[in-house]
């Protein structure tokens, strides 16, 4: 806990992130720090409650509630409180390897699920996480610490987004021998080349703990793909256990008339090609939607970082459909505390379509039913988006269905489409080469506890195993399953 009484005596509040107008000039991040000061008496408003649900990560009502990788929370905010910053950062690293990574980008459903936020706004949890790793590298207290013995196994982990990275860095310091596997050209996954560089920097934050990571002894390889410059049967002969942690980045199309026109993009493709830019590549492919009128379709996260990525490259407008209906202010009588709260979040990428449109982007209940094209010079480009409303209402079989609201049928101008329309599982590439099974949704096939495939020697974890979801679900399988490895090497 903190203070006894300081959820009484003080409020919350976040450290003020830079204004969207000035932020919008740049591709810098937009989160602050604390002051030393103000994250004590934020430590401080953790109130002993007793049974702590922050810290749980149980699945309430088929969502995450609490921190999928169990920080030590209220152990933390006590030892923030009492300014033991050293103390603090070691019961953090305790649960997760990357706190620089969730501290950042982590939806937090920890906060959704502390007591506190019962009555009163929640503590501040992922903003003290920040403050503390943080602070912790500031201070140098984060150094490389390579395994002093080795065990003489060795194991491959093929993709290097943050369950590769997680499994890695726990398979190393056990002390086994461990490659990274990437056929990108850079190591991170969504972390490099999907999350935007104002989320999460690049240089200063991912290749830092890269670095880290290298000194200690994990060797990286990048533009390898297996399945394809490397078959997985040779990987098992080289080394003593594989972990797939290759992603779930099957985009779901949009099959609309029209679709085939130039000007229309996956949301990954379009993000990739600007993060390669804006780090300096030579890159020819990538999309600007500089004085373009630009349609995201997907309300979601991906959906969100498109919008700001395409104000900051200076679209001309940007609009954001949704299908689904906007969500309350309010939790509602049928998603109480501790579940996740289904509220309407304003996110960063709205607050900036704010302050440079006058309103927010999002169209919710719409639905696409054309991409209206043109013949230019020989090539079909876009004209413009027909759109109708949507009332979701049950059919026969009792399932909810999106039924057309008659006269709403809407064109918008448009040049640039970005389709953020979610994930469909991981591609089949290697899955099909290797035989490795699969569950009904096309992920590859493992439980959540022994990670382990079909195939003797090979485990596998994050989105591959579980589909698209979270950094910290990532990181807690990527951990789990490290774990398990470990035990099949002993
Ligand atoms: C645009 C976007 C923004 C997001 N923002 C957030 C956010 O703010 N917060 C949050 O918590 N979550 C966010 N997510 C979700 C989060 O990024 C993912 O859940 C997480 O990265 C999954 O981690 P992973 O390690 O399982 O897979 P990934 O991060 O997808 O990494 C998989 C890696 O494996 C590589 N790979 C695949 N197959 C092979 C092969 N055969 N050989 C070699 N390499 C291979 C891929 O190239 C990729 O680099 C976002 C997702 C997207 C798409
Ligand atoms: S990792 Fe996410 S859920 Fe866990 S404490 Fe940090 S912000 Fe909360």
């Amino acid at each position: 806990m903190g203070k006894a009484t300081g959820f009484m005596e003080y409020q919350r509040e976040v450290p003020r992130e830079r204004p969207p107008e000035e932020r919008i000039k740049d591709w810098k991040e937009f989160k602050n720090k604390f002051s030393e000061e103000a994250a004590k008496i934020q430590g401080a408003r953790c109130m002993e409650c007793g049974i702590p649900f922050c810290h749980s990560g149980l699945e309430i009502g088929g969502m995450v509630s609490g921190c999928p990788v169990n920080n030590l929370i209220p152990e933390w905010n006590d030892l923030i409180y009492k300014g033991k910053w050293k103390e603090a950062v070691k019961r953090l690293l305790k649960t997760n390897n990357f706190p620089e990574f969730t501290g950042r980008v982590c939806p937090a459903p920890c906060e959704g699920s502390c007591t506190l936020g019962i009555t009163d706004p929640a503590v501040t949890i992922k903003a003290n996480e920040y403050q503390i790793i943080e602070k912790a590298f500031a201070e140098g207290w984060i150094q490389p610490e390579p395994p002093e013995v080795r065990t003489g196994k060795s194991a491959a982990v093929v993709g290097s987004g943050p369950a590769g990275l997680a499994a890695a860095d726990q398979l190393n310091k056990l002390g086994h021998q461990v490659t990274v596997y990437e056929r990108q050209d850079r190591i991170g996954g969504l972390l490099v080349y999907g999350i935007p560089n104002m989320k999460l920097d690049k240089e200063k934050v991912l290749q830092r703990r890269l670095d880290i990571m290298e000194t200690e002894g994990v060797e990286f390889i990048t533009e390898t793909e297996i399945g394809k410059d490397l078959s997985l049967e040779e990987l098992k002969q080289k080394f003593d256990a594989v972990v797939l942690t290759g992603g779930a980045t099957k985009p779901r199309d949009l099959e609309v008339p029209g679709r085939d026109a130039a000007g229309v993009h996956f949301a990954v493709d379009y993000l990739k090609a600007n993060t390669k830019h804006i780090l300096g590549d030579q890159n020819e492919d990538y999309i600007s939607a500089e004085g373009k009128d630009v349609i995201v379709i997907g309300g979601g996260d991906t959906g969100t970082d498109c919008v700001a990525t395409a104000i900051r490259q200076g679209a001309r407008t940007v609009n954001q459909f949704e299908i689904m209906p906007k969500s309350p202010d309010e939790r509602q009588p049928d998603n109480p505390w501790p579940e996740w709260p289904k509220t309407l979040k304003v996110d960063y990428g709205q607050e900036e379509a704010i302050e440079v449109f006058g309103s927010d982007p999002r169209e919710f209940l719409i639905m696409t039913e054309e991409i209206i094209t043109e013949e230019i010079d020989g090539q079909k480009v876009i004209d413009g988006v027909k759109t109708v409303k949507i009332n979701w209402e049950r059919n026969e079989e009792n399932r909810f269905v999106p039924i057309e609201q008659p006269g709403t049928e809407k064109v918008w101008p448009a040049d640039l489409i970005l389709i953020a329309m979610g994930f469909l599982g991981p591609e089949e590439n290697i899955i099909e080469a290797a035989g490795l099974e699969q569950d009904q949704r096309s992920n590859v096939k493992a439980d959540y506890g022994d990670f382990k495939t079909n195939i003797e020697g090979i485990f596998t974890a994050g989105d591959m195993r579980r589909g698209q979801s979270l950094i910290v679900n990532a990181i807690d399988e990527g951990r789990k399953a490290a774990r398990e490895v470990d035990d099949y090497l002993k």
